[in-house]
């Protein structure tokens, strides 16, 4: 016979073992691009700024022309691809500003910051929703790249390999910032 009570005093089961993560594996770095549209509109301050709000922090900097042959490197994953001409016409055609961001989970924060690709859809807040306008049929239509002011890495992986591409390891540094007093 079922005995109720000695049921109701079964223990409740334990809570799953989860990992602890060390605080320093969830501090990651990503690149971000200054597209050629934002340097010529002079957004470059603004677009920054989004990010030193954020208390994200600046490891790397610098303004680089790239070629084509560089282009096919850092879109490497696009090359096949019908729009790839107007992504290479337009990546090609002025100085980028190259940034290596740090931060928590920054891969993600990052993206999030910057919005989605299609400024159209990008919501307000975000860089692409506050600062472009493009959709993919316009952009489409005119045979050009999405114009979006940003490029930032799209997961752990893909930063890894951009930021070993765009930065040498002398370019990269390592200070402290009052954010890691108040934020971290
Ligand atoms: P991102 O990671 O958000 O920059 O987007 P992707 O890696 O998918 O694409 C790289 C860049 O190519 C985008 O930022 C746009 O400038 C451009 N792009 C992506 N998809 C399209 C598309 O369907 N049409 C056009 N015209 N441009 C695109
Ligand atoms: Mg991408």
């Amino acid at each position: 016979m079922l005995n109720l009570r000695s049921e109701t005093m079964k223990k409740t089961p334990e809570k799953p073992e989860v990992k602890k993560l060390s605080a320093e594996s969830l501090i990651e770095r990503t690149l971000v691009l200054v597209k050629p549209d934002g340097v010529q509109r002079a957004l470059i301050g603004r677009i920054i700024q989004r990010f030193e709000d954020a208390g994200i922090k600046i490891v790397g900097a610098k303004m680089r022309w790239i070629d084509r042959e560089f282009a096919k490197k850092h879109y490497s994953a696009h090359v096949t691809k019908p729009m790839y001409k107007g992504l290479e016409d337009f990546i090609v055609s002025g100085p980028v500003i190259a940034l290596v961001l740090e931060g928590v989970s920054v891969v993600e924060t990052v993206r999030k910051i910057v919005g989605s690709t299609e400024p159209k859809s990008a919501i307000p807040g975000t860089i692409r929703g506050d600062f472009a306008q493009h959709s993919y049929s316009y952009a489409d239509a005119k045979n050009m790249a999405i114009k979006n002011l940003i490029h930032a890495s799209g997961n752990l992986e893909e930063a890894k390999q951009e930021i070993a591409l765009w930065f040498s390891k002398d370019e990269l540094h390592t200070y402290k910032t009052v954010h890691e007093i108040h934020v971290f």
